[in-house]
């Protein structure tokens, strides 16, 4: 009855602050609060090279709100953050031109069952981002293996590298669902690519086209506070922030 109340309430009554999770006045036009708004960092006209992918974007870099706000998506059950996000992640996508070709959405899948979570963030924000879009959500085409631990508890690169290394098979009856299509891959948050790097390699196999990586936030490194286009990791996934174009000479030169 609270919960009904609480999902009412937020529909008819009140809006939160994606960030803080404040509620926002009534009538107030913007969607962000004022304290937060500036330190919603917008990096959604960069591109970032990930192995496997044609390449990954995404929204907002992962420190101060857009951090906040996610983890009340992830970790409490925040509808209502995710539905912004995802609002995000469509806009954004909008603005590339993927939608001349037969396009479907496929979510990183996730293990809500041992959590109390309500939903897997990346299939909440894939299921929204596709009816927008008005295309097919297929998650049924990779799954995640019951052995694999959250990448989360992985501390170190070559620890998440790893752990995301075979973490998902390929449910071969469904591979036509993404077999000659163009995917978007959707995760809510990107560390080191290597989630959706690994994802990708299984969607190839079962005959994906092309393969981009769409993202609510992206966790800033180190590397990346010093140098604005290139973050060098330190093996073959390389991860580079490039603008267009850049991408452009990079793939012809792998040709
Ligand atoms: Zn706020």
């Amino acid at each position: 009855m609270k919960k009904i109340f609480s999902v009412l309430s937020d529909i008819f009554f009140t809006r939160r602050c994606p960030g803080c999770g404040n509620l926002l006045p009534v009538l107030e036009e913007n969607i962000i609060c004022d304290e937060c708004r500036p330190d919603f960092t917008d990096i959604s006209d960069k591109l970032f090279y990930v192995s496997e992918l044609e390449f990954m974007k995404a929204v907002y870099l992962f420190s101060g709100p857009p951090r906040h706000g996610l983890h009340r998506f992830k970790f409490r059950n925040d509808g209502s953050a995710g539905r912004f996000f995802a609002d995000r992640m469509y806009e954004m996508i909008c603005k590339e031109k993927f939608l001349d070709t037969d396009c479907v959405i496929v979510p990183i899948p996730g293990n809500v069952k041992d959590t109390d979570r309500e939903y897997v963030q990346a299939e909440f924000l894939g299921k929204r981002i596709a009816r927008k879009l008005r295309v097919p959500f297929v998650c049924d085409v990779i799954r995640k293996k019951k052995s694999v631990r959250s990448q989360t508890k992985c501390r170190t690169f070559a620890e998440r590298k790893k752990n995301a290394e075979k973490a998902f098979i390929l449910n071969k009856e469904n591979a036509e669902k993404v077999n000659g299509k163009t995917v978007l891959l959707i995760d809510d948050i990107s560390t080191t690519g290597s989630t959706l790097s690994s994802a990708a390699a299984v969607l190839k196999k079962a005959g994906a086209e092309r393969i981009y990586g769409i993202c609510a936030a992206k966790t800033p490194s180190l590397r990346e506070r010093k140098s604005r286009y290139i973050i060098p990791y330190p093996d073959k996934m390389k991860m580079t922030m490039v603008n267009i174009n850049e991408v452009e000479k990079i793939k012809k030169s792998k040709d």
